[in-house]
């Protein structure tokens, strides 16, 4: 694959993320998928959607686990709601997850990813040691595979975040580090943390945002590319210097309006485009 394929987040019959069509009709070379619904992660249907790919000129890579009861409402929905870290869907998630992980092996993407959820940041909290637990679990399933594990950025600081995969402690866990995220979460200036965790990126979402008035009590705004805190061009340089050559995956969390989530993604390639041939 060429340095720094544009991508952008998206799903085919369920979860959030552009329909494919819109990735076609950008011209977007590739995507990170939203796991489909259940019914339809078979090989069947993998076959289907594989020559589907194909024709279009798309090619994935990332699959995302997603699960029915999540909210991104505000933060503490998303605390209550998101990931492997609420005790009470825990089980049954970890395992769709490792079914997740499975379709996209029949897809052929060597890389699954997931919000693991709010992971405690008091590391002698029990559920911090769970935690840890469910994450060497699907390592290891996905490691089976011939796959890595990416975890999407956001709800941790750079410091908890490197705490956390350190003491999981497996060789396939990795990052898919969103500088949006830092800013809605409050948990840190994103080009410091992108340079703290910089060796395990090997996935990046193309987001922007804004900062709340009280950040980590109350959401940021997520806005279009270019128009928020992260820096785009400094998000960018501070990729080439950490050697990542992998995809730019755009992401843009606007479907209840699709005209201009459209456009919007539209300005967001033709920015990345810029960008990649002013310092590619
Ligand atoms: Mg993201």
């Amino acid at each position: 694959m060429d340095k720094w394929p544009i991508g952008v987040f998206a799903s085919i019959d369920a979860g959030l993320g552009v329909k494919l069509e819109v990735a076609q009709e950008l011209g977007i070379p590739t995507i990170q998928l939203h796991a489909p619904a259940k019914e339809s992660r078979t090989p069947e249907r993998a076959k289907e959607f594989l020559a589907k790919l194909e024709a279009m000129g798309i090619t994935i890579t990332a699959v995302f686990g997603g699960f029915e009861g999540e909210s991104y409402a505000d933060i503490p929905t998303v605390v209550r709601t998101v990931g492997l870290v609420p005790p009470e869907t825990r089980a049954q998630r970890t395992a769709e997850m490792k079914e997740i992980a499975d379709f996209a092996k029949l897809l052929g993407c060597d890389v699954a990813a997931l919000h693991i959820g709010f992971v405690p940041h008091d590391t002698s909290d029990p559920m911090y040691a769970e935690v840890i637990g469910v994450a060497q679990g699907l390592c290891d399933h996905c490691a089976g595979n011939g796959q890595r594990l990416h975890l999407e950025t956001g709800q941790e600081s750079a410091d908890g975040l490197l705490q956390f995969i350190g003491d999981v402690g497996r060789d396939n866990l990795f990052i898919n580090f969103d500088p949006a995220n830092m800013i809605l979460y409050g948990s840190g200036e994103p080009i410091e943390a992108l340079k703290k965790v910089g060796k395990y990126v090997r996935s990046v979402h193309c987001k922007d945002a804004t900062w709340a008035d009280k950040p980590g009590e109350e959401w940021g705004a997520e806005v279009p590319l270019g128009q928020g805190a992260v820096g785009m061009e400094t998000f960018v340089r501070t990729l080439a210097e950490l050697g990542y050559t992998g995809p730019l995956t755009i992401e843009r969390e606007i479907p209840q309006e699709p005209d201009r989530q459209k456009a919007e993604i539209g300005a967001g390639v033709d920015l990345l485009t810029a960008l990649k041939a002013k310092i590619g």
